[in-house]
């Protein structure tokens, strides 16, 4: 239902809840949706469970037709997608509408490409032939985060359609009306198809959340913390429901002493701060070798100091506001306690002049330790944590000393990197680069980062349900 909509529809029953939905940087309200009442959430499952059994009753190759069917709408979305996404939860303006172009852009190819990783494939020995199936599991509850409102809901509903499931998306209380713009031409198509209820969009916190977790549904795919994680995997157990959990990350970047000092700290940069530090795999602790680490922190402030923060869409920011009071709370409360225990503040912190409204400055702190929490929670905001190590065993062994393996970055010589990185815990690593492979390598955690994956062939195939049919062949004369 569209905004305006809504109003209609409230002025109609005043017993409706609403969700409103708050520009960060400014508190104005940029729209709100109809809550969904959670006695209504198993409802809409048995709606979707009837719409699966006709959905992955079509070939996958008319599957993959149909869904390809709602790019031209997508693209045709994107400017109104991206700036909801940046007016919903604060990045910059050209980010919301990037995230939402390269969206529209792959998701054409992505259709497909899930298409082939799910066709049938033949496998062989002497005595048999086997086909191996990937077919439709059911219904997945799809809950996603705010932190990218567009990518996160399209990565994993799309293998989760493409399979033959039906899917019900939860998004995020933060970026409810990006999801409802990034969906509806992907329920158009759906619809226009003879599928109406294949997609269906639920709005609501995590009590909505709850409770589609708890209905009859057989696969969830969850993006987000690992607390709500955790509840996930226990209220899933009983029914042994598949379970995909994308987590939280600590991700740690080690500096060697032979690094590239310019464009370490320029990554260091980047990856600290994009998104307002609200990134998965933000770098959130930073190792660097001795001999460097004056230089190395010394342009880390320096580039830090020049970043330009404000609401998305003044010209030149680089930096918005956290998604919402209780993330600000949060990040400040680590900082100060760090400073509290004994480290230095070089950069930012509270009481600077961003300090306003939902802002935290980007702020650096260095003379670290690990009994310091902000070294071992993960803190989801714009602060750079530098600490000073003996050598690369000493920088392997603090980035392992974590509960997080998500995603980690190495500069250096390329091979003694690769080395250093051979030996990180984490499931990603990048070297002098950030941590995402090649096209066709899946987008995966380790321990508390998660269960479970998504992208390239074996993480496609999460989402369906594997099936052996083999026959004997012939003896051969
Ligand atoms: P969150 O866990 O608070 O919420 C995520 C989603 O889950 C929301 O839609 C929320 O309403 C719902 N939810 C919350 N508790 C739930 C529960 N117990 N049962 C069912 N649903 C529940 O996370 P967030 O604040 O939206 O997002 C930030 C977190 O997401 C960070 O930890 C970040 O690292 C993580 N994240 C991970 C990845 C990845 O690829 N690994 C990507 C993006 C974000």
């Amino acid at each position: 239902m569209s905004v305006a909509d809504s109003a209609r529809a409230s002025r109609l029953s005043p017993s409706v809840d609403w969700l409103e939905s708050v520009d960060p940087a400014t508190g104005t309200v940029v729209g709100r949706v109809e809550v969904t009442p959670v006695d209504q959430i198993p409802v809409r499952v048995a709606a979707a469970q009837r719409a699966a059994r006709a959905w992955g009753a079509v070939a996958i190759a008319e599957r993959v037709r149909i869904l390809r069917e709602a790019a031209p709408a997508l693209a045709a979305a994107v400017e109104t997608i991206g700036t909801l996404a940046s007016r919903e939860m604060g990045k910059p303006l050209p980010e919301g509408r990037g995230e939402a172009k390269h969206a529209a852009s792959v998701f054409a190819a992505d259709v497909e490409s899930i298409g082939r990783s799910l066709a049938p494939t033949i496998v062989e020995d002497e005595r048999t032939r086997s086909t191996m199936r990937f077919d439709p599991l059911g219904v997945a509850a799809v809950i996603t985060p705010w932190n990218f409102p567009v990518s996160m809901p399209q990565e994993s509903v799309l293998p989760a359609l493409v399979a033959g499931n039906a899917v019900v998306l939860k998004p995020s209380e933060e970026t409810p009306l990006t999801a409802d713009a990034w969906a509806a031409p992907i329920i158009a198509a759906l619809t226009a198809a003879g599928h109406p209820e294949v997609l269906q969009v639920v709005h609501g916190d995590e009590r909505q959340g709850r409770a589609l977790v708890r209905s009859e549904v057989q696969l969830v795919v969850f993006t987000g913390s690992r607390a709500a994680g955790a509840d996930i995997l226990e209220a899933a157990g009983p029914g042994l429901k598949r379970v995909i959990l994308e987590l939280g990350g600590k991700d740690p970047l080690i500096v060697l002493e032979d690094a590239d000092l310019e464009a370490a700290s320029t990554f260091a940069t980047r990856n600290c701060f994009r998104n307002a530090g609200q990134v998965c795999v933000g770098t959130e602790r930073i190792y660097v070798a001795k001999p460097v680490a004056a230089r190395f922190t010394e342009l880390l402030v320096e580039k830090a100091r020049a970043l330009k923060q404000g609401p998305c869409d003044e010209a030149g920011v680089q930096v918005g506001p956290m998604v919402h009071g209780r993330q600000k709370a949060m990040v400040l409360r680590q900082v100060e306690d760090a400073v509290k225990r004994g480290a230095a503040l070089l950069l930012g912190g509270a009481g600077s002049a961003g300090d306003h409204g939902n802002y935290v400055p980007p702020t650096v702190l260095a003379n670290l330790d690990h009994s310091m929490p902000i070294m071992r929670e993960e803190t989801f905001g714009p602060v750079a944590c530098v600490m000073t190590v003996a050598g690369d065993d000493e920088a392997v062994e603090c980035a392992n000393d974590s509960p997080y393996g998500l995603g980690g970055a190495v500069f250096g010589s390329p091979d003694r990197a690769e080395a250093v990185a051979a030996r990180l815990a984490t499931a990603m690593v990048g070297i002098n680069r950030s941590c995402g492979g090649a096209e066709g390598t899946p987008w995966v955690g380790a321990r508390h980062s998660g269960y479970g994956y998504r992208g390239g062939v074996e993480g496609d195939r999460q989402f369906a349900q594997v099936r052996v049919i083999s026959r004997s062949k012939p003896p051969t004369a």
